[in-house]
């Protein structure tokens, strides 16, 4: 193994064994023996330590994230503020349970938290372990504050897979098959995407609203919950204008608008939140992934008047806001602001996608380049038409992982290829994974 390695990462690819390597393999192995057989096999390689956008495997592979573990660590891995918070907070103390004997982290965490988010309104927060956890907690807030039941939630959304998370998720397989019964109360309505409904933003949320006041009633609906860029379900950008328009009814309608910006949130699109792009002030945001480096934290974050309307002890969690948690937060932001991460996001979407728009016109298996900031992503379609190419996705993923570059497949048809690289990837390193990407692509076609 290469633990005793004490030399830096190094900031290139660089493979030095087949992939995955024996070290791996063997590891594989042990887990087949031991860990349920209900979690994705993504890619099989066996981390050992990383260091920015870079990787290195048990074999001493090094390879390209162009994943960050799906969003999360954008600020990039072991960056030194991130590591030198979180180990200062563990000698100091690891957990008290916010509940029984507060601290300070907790706190700012949440200070940072009304003031990133859009609106200049009173907000406060309350924090929790995983993005699941947050929409749970959002919709309690949201279903006591208005003292209605129904969700509305949109076609190849992605919330979570508790129970009441996997209800609101689209997607049947493989995150809902026969684990039902759902909760209740759910109603899904379509969602914008320009590259299949060919509607313009209000037009599209003419057709949502319309079904909402039709199938449910205005009155019943506590919450509309949406993700403002899809993340598992395609990274499906809504038409301009639909995001406004649906924000807009909500207020007319008493109906608690909640911004799921769990995948999209954090700076990833260039700002610190998508729904900034269109100038929407959501009533609930829900934070988690990119928050806090690699810890697990999520946050809900709302007006006051909703958030404050809950009972003390309505809301909490043994270990949510976990202060070493709240120590990566606090330096992750740091990072993000000190760093410019935001610009780097805006830049890196630049690169991205005139890269891809160039690979579009060379093949004939890319339907739809779609993104914002540093979260982009290719859906293969079968050629000259719109019918989804999972089986070509698959493909450009394996290709991708053989030549020791992580990326990652999403969408309801499994045919979109998303690029969530850390913030922090050169711009040698990403045109070394475009250029793999793009080999990848011609591969298949
Ligand atoms: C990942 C994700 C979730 C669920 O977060 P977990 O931490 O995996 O529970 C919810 N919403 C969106 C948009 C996500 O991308």
């Amino acid at each position: 193994m290469v633990s005793s390695l004490e030399s830096a990462v190094g900031e290139r690819r660089h493979l030095v064994t087949e992939i995955p390597g024996p070290n791996s393999r063997a590891l594989h192995e042990r887990r087949l023996a031991a860990v349920s057989s209900g979690l994705t096999v993504g890619f099989p390689v066996y981390i050992d330590r990383a260091e920015g956008a870079i990787l290195v495997d048990v074999d001493g592979n090094r390879l390209l994230d162009m994943g960050s573990g799906i969003a999360v660590t954008s600020v990039g891995h072991a960056v030194p503020a991130v590591v030198e918070a979180v180990s200062n907070q563990v000698a100091h103390f690891t957990h008290t349970c916010f509940m029984v004997t507060p601290y300070e982290g907790y706190v700012e965490v949440c200070e940072e938290l009304n003031s990133l988010t859009p609106g200049t309104h009173d907000k406060r927060t309350a924090l929790f372990n995983s993005g699941a956890e947050a929409i749970e907690n959002a919709v309690k807030v949201a279903r006591l504050a208005t003292g209605r039941s129904a969700v509305v939630v949109f076609e190849h959304a992605y919330h979570g897979r508790t129970n009441l998370t996997m209800a609101l998720t689209a997607k049947n397989m493989p995150y809902k098959d026969r684990f039902g019964p759902f909760a209740p109360e759910v109603y899904r309505v379509p969602m914008s995407y320009p590259f299949r409904d060919g509607l313009s933003g209000a037009e599209a949320a003419a057709r949502a609203i319309s079904i909402i006041e039709t199938d449910v009633g205005s009155r019943n609906v506590a919450a509309l919950l949406i993700e403002p860029i899809q993340g598992e379900g395609g990274f499906v950008v809504p038409a301009d204008g639909f995001l406004p328009a649906l924000s807009r009814w909500t207020s007319d309608n008493g109906v608690v608008f909640i911004a799921d910006e769990i995948q999209s949130g954090f700076g990833r699109t260039g700002q610190w939140f998508a729904v900034e792009h269109e100038g929407v002030v959501p009533d609930v945001v829900t934070t988690a992934k990119g928050l806090a480096g690699g810890m697990p934290l999520a946050g809900v974050t709302g007006r006051v008047e909703l958030m404050n309307a809950v009972h003390e002890g309505g809301l909490g969690g043994t270990y949510g806001g976990n202060p070493v948690a709240a120590a990566a937060a606090l330096a992750t932001i740091a990072t993000l602001r000190d760093r410019d991460l935001l610009a780097r996001a805006r830049a890196l979407g630049e690169i991205m996608l005139a890269s891809l728009h160039q690979l579009q016109r060379d093949v004939t298996i890319i339907g739809d380049v779609r993104g914002r900031g540093a979260m982009v992503a290719l859906e293969l379609v079968e050629p000259g038409s719109k019918t989804p190419h999972p089986r070509a996705a698959k493909a450009v993923v394996a290709y991708c992982q053989q030549q020791g570059v992580v990326a990652l497949a999403c969408g309801t048809d499994g045919n979109v290829i998303r690029l969530l690289p850390p913030l922090v990837i050169t711009d040698e390193q990403l045109a070394d994974g475009l250029g793999v990407l793009g080999a990848a692509v011609r591969s298949v076609q």
